[in-house]
C-alpha cells in the first residue's frame, strides 16, 4: 500500500507517533523519524523499523526551530531521494486557565504546534511539487474545534492546524498534493497521563463510545489518508474521537 513510500513523521518517538511510524512501516514505507533528541524509545523504534525490513532514520530536531526543521529535510530527501508523506505529529500542552497563563506558555504551544506544522510544510513543499505528489497529514484535536477548559494556548494551535491544513490543501490540490487533518478526542499516550483521575473521569463520561482511544485508532487513519488511493480526499478534518465532539 505505501511500498516505495517515504515519510517523514514528527513526534515519531512516543504515543501517536510511534504507532502511525510503526503502521507505516508495516504498509510498506521507509520512514524519517523526527523527535526532539534520539532517545531510548526513538532508537529502539529505529530497530524495530528496520527489523521489519523497512528504511530508517531519525532526525533529532526541534519542529520549532525552521533553520533546524529546513536542514533536516534537506538532509532526508538527500538520504532517501525522495519525501512522498509528511505527517505532522508532535505536539505538547502546557495547560493553564487562562487567568494563570504566561506569555511563555501560550507562545511555546504556538511555536511547537502550529508553528512547526507551518516550517515542515514549508520545507518539503517543494519537493512535492516536483514530484507532483503529497501527502500532508496534520494531526490536530477535537479541542480545537470545541475548545476545552484549561487549553486556551493548545486549543488555539489545534484550530490554527485546521485552519492551515484547509488553506494547504486549496493551495496544492492540483498540484497531486493532498492536506488533511486528525482530529483525535482523548487518546491514552504520556500527553494524557498527565491529567489527574477526575479530569479523566470527566472526560471519558463524555465519550459516547465509552472508552478512551488507543495510538492505532489514529494511525489506522493516518495510514489510509497516506495512501495514494485517498487522492479525492483533501482539506477535510476527520475526528478520531470516539463520538466525543459530534
Ligand atoms: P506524546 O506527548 O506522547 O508525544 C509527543 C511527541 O512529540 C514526542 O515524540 C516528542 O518528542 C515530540 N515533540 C514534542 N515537542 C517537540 C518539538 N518541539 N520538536 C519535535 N518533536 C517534539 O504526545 P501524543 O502522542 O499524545 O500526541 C501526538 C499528537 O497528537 C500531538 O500533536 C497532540 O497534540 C495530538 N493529540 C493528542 C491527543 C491525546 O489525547 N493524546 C488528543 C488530540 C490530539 P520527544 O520524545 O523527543 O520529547
Amino acid at each position: 500500500m505505501l511500498e516505495n513510500r517515504v515519510a517523514l513523521i514528527t513526534g515519531a518517538s512516543r504515543g501517536i507517533g510511534r504507532e502511525i511510524a510503526l503502521q507505516m512501516a508495516g504498509a510498506g514505507a521507509d520512514l524519517a523519524l523526527m523527535m526532539t533528541h534520539e532517545s531510548e524509545q526513538a532508537l529502539s523504534l529505529q530497530q524495530t523499523v528496520q527489523q521489519m525490513g523497512r528504511r530508517c532514520a531519525l532526525y533529532a530536531c526541534d519542529v520549532s526551530d525552521p533553520d533546524a526543521v529546513n536542514a533536516a529535510v534537506a538532509g532526508l530527501v538527500k538520504e532517501f531521494g525522495r519525501l512522498d508523506i509528511l505527517v505532522n505529529n508532535a505536539g505538547i500542552t502546557r495547560d493553564k486557565l487562562l487567568i494563570g497563563m504566561t506569555e511563555e506558555d501560550f507562545t511555546r504551544v504556538l511555536d511547537v504546534n502550529l508553528k512547526g506544522t507551518y516550517h515542515t510544510v514549508r520545507a518539503s513543499i517543494r519537493t512535492f511539487l516536483r514530484a507532483g505528489y503529497g501527502r500532508i497529514i496534520n494531526i490536530a484535536s477535537v479541542v480545537g474545534m470545541m475548545g476545552n477548559a484549561g487549553q486556551v494556548n493548545y486549543a488555539a494551535s489545534k484550530a490554527g492546524v485546521i485552519g492551515l491544513t484547509k488553506s494547504i490543501a486549496r493551495e496544492y490540490a492540483a498540484k497531486g498534493i493532498t492536506a488533511n487533518a486528525i482530529a483525535p478526542g482523548y487518546i491514552d499516550t504520556d500527553m494524557t497521563a498527565a491529567m489527574n483521575d477526575a479530569a479523566r473521569e470527566a472526560l471519558l463520561s463524555g465519550i459516547p463510545v465509552r472508552r478512551a482511544g488507543t495510538p492505532a485508532d489514529v494511525a489506522r487513519v493516518a495510514v489510509f489518508l497516506a495512501d495514494e488511493a485517498s487522492s479525492y480526499i483533501t482539506g477535510e478534518v476527520i475526528r478520531v474521537d470516539g463520538g466525543l465532539y459530534i
